[in-house]
């Protein structure tokens, strides 16, 4: 039977051994602060370095346990204050035999060479879990610090994916490459392979020996929580139930997709642990540019050039639709800059059935280069007919 060395909780939390129960209490926050999983996610050496100041704390700020770990060097539930008492008396007035403990083993008496506990209660084990109820009340949130044993849902993914400007207007598939947590396939998202192995700890006993003072006691082994067994953790995962992968996934885009819009893919997202249920992955659609077009939810814009005559005549002109060539009617005396509406010519509405948005036209006069003499007289002649001054409105507000 192997034998767990004892700990020294006072060094641990760097107090003196006539600490007070305040000044107990004041190291261990701090030390706690410092040290918490939440402050160091990841750091395994702060993860055992908390364990190792709240199993001090649990002791030390408890005054019977205090009071037992005083008298032994260590301390068990398993022994009566009252007992460790008498033993310690019996140690001090040197020369008598050691008082009946009974029930413990005496065997090996003042022999045994001190075997270090290893890391001592790893996750999920009952001394850790014991732990979580002394810092519920210091740290809020605390108990995400352990690691839940039961079923344990994955969590959402949200991921963009840009879409070509007519696939969104006229649906398709789409796919695109995702990072997820998969059940991993070793285990099957249960963190552990086979069946409970003996526990290295005690060799599958259930019990080791800690030394009090000259004396052996027994007591539950702390890593397999006196079961004698343990899960064996899963190499592929280390023990967390899922694995990185990544992963394209391919999606139905609806005609009419609007850029912005969200994808629920159900259960795409990370997979969950011991057996909990995957999360959704989120898709927003980011809709692509085109050359010509600018889209604005349902409606589509573009902006025509006319010419000057085609603006102060009015004209029948060609303009690109989504749907192809379409005919607009530029009104007499239209000024550049003025938007004309094509109704029911820009997108069909994903959410509304039958519904389509518009086309704005801005117009563009394109003023032309006169080449010739001939042109530069006309002009000259059509500024004499039509002499008005188009800047009077502003010098009007002055
Ligand atoms: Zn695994
Ligand atoms: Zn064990």
């Amino acid at each position: 039977m192997s034998t767990t060395q004892n700990k020294d909780y006072y060094a641990t939390l760097g107090v003196k051994k006539t600490a007070t129960a305040e000044e107990i209490r004041k190291a261990f926050r701090k030390q706690a602060r410092r040290y918490h999983p939440d402050v160091n996610p990841g750091d395994k050496r702060a993860e055992e370095k908390f364990k190792e100041i709240s199993e001090a704390n649990d002791i030390l700020s408890d005054e019977k346990k205090r009071k037992v770990y005083d008298q032994l060097g260590f301390y068990s539930d398993q022994i009566d204050p009252a007992q460790a008492e008498a033993y310690a008396r019996q140690q001090s007035s040197a020369g008598h035999p050691p008082v009946d403990f009974g029930g413990f083993d005496f065997s090996g008496f003042g022999g045994g060479a001190g075997h270090q506990a290893g890391a001592g209660a790893g996750p999920g084990s009952g001394a850790w879990g014991s732990f979580k109820d002394i810092f519920s009340g210091i740290f809020t949130g605390a108990q995400q610090t352990n690691r839940p044993r039961g079923p344990q849902p994955g969590t959402d993914l949200e991921y963009q994916a840009t879409v070509d400007f007519w696939t969104a207007i006229r649906g398709g598939q789409a796919r695109m490459q995702i990072h997820r947590q998969e059940q991993c396939p070793t285990c099957h998202g249960m963190a552990h392979t086979g069946g409970p192995m003996p526990c290295a700890e005690c060799n599958g006993s259930g019990q080791v020996t800690q030394m009090g003072g000259r004396m052996k006691f027994n007591i539950p082994c702390p890593r397999c929580n006196g079961t004698g067994r343990v899960s064996n953790q899963c190499v592929t995962c280390r023990g967390e139930g899922t694995v990185a992968r990544t992963e394209t996934v391919e999606f139905r885009i609806k005609a009419g997709t609007r850029d912005g819009q969200r994808i629920r893919l159900q259960a795409k997202g990370n997979a969950g642990a011991n057996g909990g249920a995957a999360g959704d992955l989120f898709v927003i659609v980011r809709t692509g540019p085109h050359p010509v077009f600018t889209r604005t939810g349902d409606d589509i814009h573009i902006t025509v050039p006319v010419t000057v005559p085609e603006a102060s005549l009015g004209a029948k002109v060609d303009v690109p639709t989504i749907d192809g060539r379409a005919q607009l009617k530029i009104p007499p005396g239209t000024q550049s800059g003025q938007k004309l509406r094509m109704r029911e010519r820009g997108v069909e509405s994903a959410s509304h059935a039958g519904q389509r948005g518009d086309q704005i036209v801005t117009v563009e006069v394109v003023v032309p280069h006169l080449q010739d003499e001939r042109s530069r007289e006309i002009m000259r002649e059509l500024a004499k007919l039509n002499n008005q001054d188009p800047r009077v409105a502003l010098f009007d507000k002055l």
